[in-house]
């Protein structure tokens, strides 16, 4: 804020009090004015027209104000700020430019400069423009007195804050607010988190659950539609979010395609239940974007917090633990936390970083679940699906241990051995059967496989090794898989299609517009993803975007697959749609070997197929 005594010490307004036979005026430091008996000097210049003008052409906002409070003059920069000329100023009262919040401080202030209390004081007042746009001003206001000490006028300068006032505004809401969403962000979201458990300790039978969100194969629809729709899609989901909860709890945007919710003094857990419920309600309708319709999934980590005991990091990390248990259960749920599923995933950690020894005892197996195509009522293919039988833990999915292994890396070690294993036990099928009944074997490949730029050769190295026929191995790759890596992903797709390999996209989706991009990829198969065939006939939409897979598919020249299959409703819709290869556990779920065999001998036998499919 500038100091006033380099402009005070004049008779700058007009009017009365300024006229040139008025006192004297003194200097706000005290000092009395210089006389006009003094010698000549360069002084002598400023005279008062010049004064005038200076205070005129002065960038600080100045005015002049009669002991009442009223408007003698204002000086350009003055106007320019509120906008109003000085003849519109003359006579008005400054509390009428001021907030009435302000009025009675700056009056109380202003009867201490009149009582001679003070000389001059600074304040930060807000004011409106003749526009009515709001103004947030500092203001130095100085008592100008004559020689004897009488009050003259009071002299204002004004510094406009406005566009500080505004920006540091925008920097303590980016400090706490996502600004893609303009939901609360991660620093916010921690921050009530903690408020909460303070509260909680407080009130021991109170209650409160935060909920971990995350969007299912959002990466997806980013890499094939564009990160501006990928925004659109965040923008929105926080839209339908936000109608799913109450104005009292927090939804916050933690970062990328995760949001979290705080939901205070909630009955018990089936109050986040119901918001789950009402969540993935929500989804059930696509979401339109620009000319794009996307289905959106979601998945959800839940943790209830009725102890006081709990710290907030302990909560944040529990309901991470159950995102990620729901996620491992294939998406598109919610999981509520318990105690176990924390040591479990410690532990499960723990045996992920010894995978190796996991081959080596023998603890990994293969199931086989047939693929049947229901033109032929054949079983014409399996897909090798790996289990953990662990001592300690039982049988534990792939979805559980899989992911560990990804990002340990094991995961290149544990591939190459499904791949042999499963080329060994197929091989050996096909020599029991018959020899018009060709076996397909889909082997599902990891992302960090597929980062691999030897794998073929790798690949080629197991079909020599067991004599299993190139031609008859598919490999499946999920969407994610080739868009997170795609170029290079190109590069070793397309030498393993040289190889004569089948390549086959995985749980093929929500992203069926990247169909596009696909179709640049040497790919034969596309497997329809279970969540679409799960409403199948329900849903109308399903049906439309199945019919529309299938036809570019098929324009494409791709087979198709659909895979979890579970009801004869699914079944039927799915063959008035002209897809006639099937997997699902309404035909089988995935088998021991044994067991896979059995059941192909008994399927592909004309004289028992027609009764197993049908
Ligand atoms: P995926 O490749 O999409 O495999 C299909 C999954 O859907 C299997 O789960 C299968 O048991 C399940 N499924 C099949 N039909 C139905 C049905 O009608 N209803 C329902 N609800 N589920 C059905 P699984 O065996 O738990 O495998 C999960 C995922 O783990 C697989 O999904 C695949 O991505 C991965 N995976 C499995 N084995 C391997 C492997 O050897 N290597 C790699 N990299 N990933 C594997
Ligand atoms: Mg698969
Ligand atoms: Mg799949």
């Amino acid at each position: 804020m500038n100091t006033t005594s380099s402009v005070a010490n004049t008779p700058l307004a007009n009017g009365s009090a300024a006229s040139d036979d008025a006192p004297k005026i003194e200097a706000v430091d005290g000092s009395a004015a210089k006389q006009s008996s003094a010698p000549p000097t360069n002084q002598d210049a400023l005279n008062t027209k010049t004064l005038k003008q200076i205070f005129q052409l002065s960038p600080i906002g100045m005015t002049i104000l009669d002991l009442s409070g009223s408007f003698l003059s204002a000086n350009q920069s003055f106007c320019e700020a509120v906008g109003y000329g000085e003849y519109e100023l003359i006579g008005r009262s400054f509390s009428e430019l001021t907030h009435p919040e302000d009025v009675s401080l700056l009056k109380s202030l202003g009867d201490q400069l009149l009582e001679g209390d003070r000389q001059h004081f600074q304040i930060e007042t807000r004011h409106w423009s003749k526009d009515e746009k709001p103004l947030h001003v500092g203001l130095t206001v100085t008592m100008v007195r004559d020689g004897q000490q009488r009050p003259i006028c009071f002299l204002i300068q004004v510094i406009n804050l406005t566009e500080q006032k505004w920006m540091e505004a925008q920097l303590s809401h980016q400090a706490f607010y996502d600004e893609l969403t303009g939901l609360a962000n991660r620093a916010l979201f921690v921050n009530r988190l903690e408020q909460a458990v303070i509260r909680l300790e407080r009130n021991a039978s109170s209650q409160c659950a935060v909920l971990f969100l995350d969007l299912d194969r959002f990466k997806v629809i980013n890499d094939s539609l564009g990160h501006s729709i990928g925004d659109q899609l965040l923008t929105a989901l926080a839209g339908r979010l936000e109608a799913c909860i109450r104005r009292c709890d927090t939804l916050a945007r933690l970062g990328g395609d995760e949001f979290s919710i705080l939901l205070e003094e909630i009955d018990g857990i089936e109050d986040a239940l119901a918001v789950c419920d009402r969540v993935h309600n929500s989804l059930k309708t696509p979401f339109k974007l620009g000319s794009y319709e996307v289905f959106a999934n979601i998945s959800i980590g839940i943790v209830c917090s009725s102890a006081g005991y709990e710290k907030s990091s302990d909560l944040l990390r529990n309901a991470d633990t159950a995102l990620y248990r729901a996620k491992a259960q294939g998406g598109a749920c919610h999981t509520v936390f318990d105690q176990t599923m924390h040591q479990r995933a410690v532990a499960l950690w723990q045996m992920a970083t010894q995978a190796q020894f996991a081959v080596q005892r023998k603890e990994l197996k293969l199931h086989y679940q047939p693929i049947i195509n229901v033109k032929h009522n054949q079983v014409v293919g399996v897909e090798a699906l790996i289990r953990w039988y662990h001592p300690q833990h039982g049988i534990i999915s792939p979805g559980e241990f899989i992911p560990v292994m990804e990002e340990t890396g094991v995961i290149t070690m544990i591939g190459q051995w499904v791949l042999k294993e499963a080329c060994m036990q197929v091989g050996q099928w096909q020599k029991q059967l018959a020899d018009d009944c060709i076996i397909k074997l889909n082997v599902n490949l990891s992302a960090r496989q597929l980062m691999q730029h030897d794998l073929a050769q790798q690949i080629k190295a197991i079909l020599d090794e067991t004599g299993f026929p190139a031609e008859n191995l598919r490999l499946e790759i999920t969407e994610t898989a080739i868009m997170h890596n795609s170029a290079e992903a190109c590069e070793v797709l397309k030498e393993l299609r040289a190889i004569s390999v089948e390549l086959c996209i995985d749980d093929f989706g929500i992203g069926y517009s990247s169909l596009s991009r696909l179709q640049q990829l040497p790919i034969d198969i596309l497997k329809i993803d279970r969540s679409f065939v799960q409403n199948i006939g329900e849903n109308g939409e399903n049906t439309h975007i199945i019919r529309t897979i299938i036809d570019l598919a098929t324009h494409l020249s791709m087979d198709i697959v659909a895979e979890g299959v579970e009801t004869k409703a699914q079944l039927d819709g799915l063959r008035a749609l002209g897809c006639s290869n099937i997997q699902g556990f309404y035909f089988a779920k995935p088998m021991k070997p044994e067991k896979a065999l059995q059941f192909i001998i008994e399927t592909n036998q004309p004289a028992n197929s027609m009764n197993q499919i049908q």
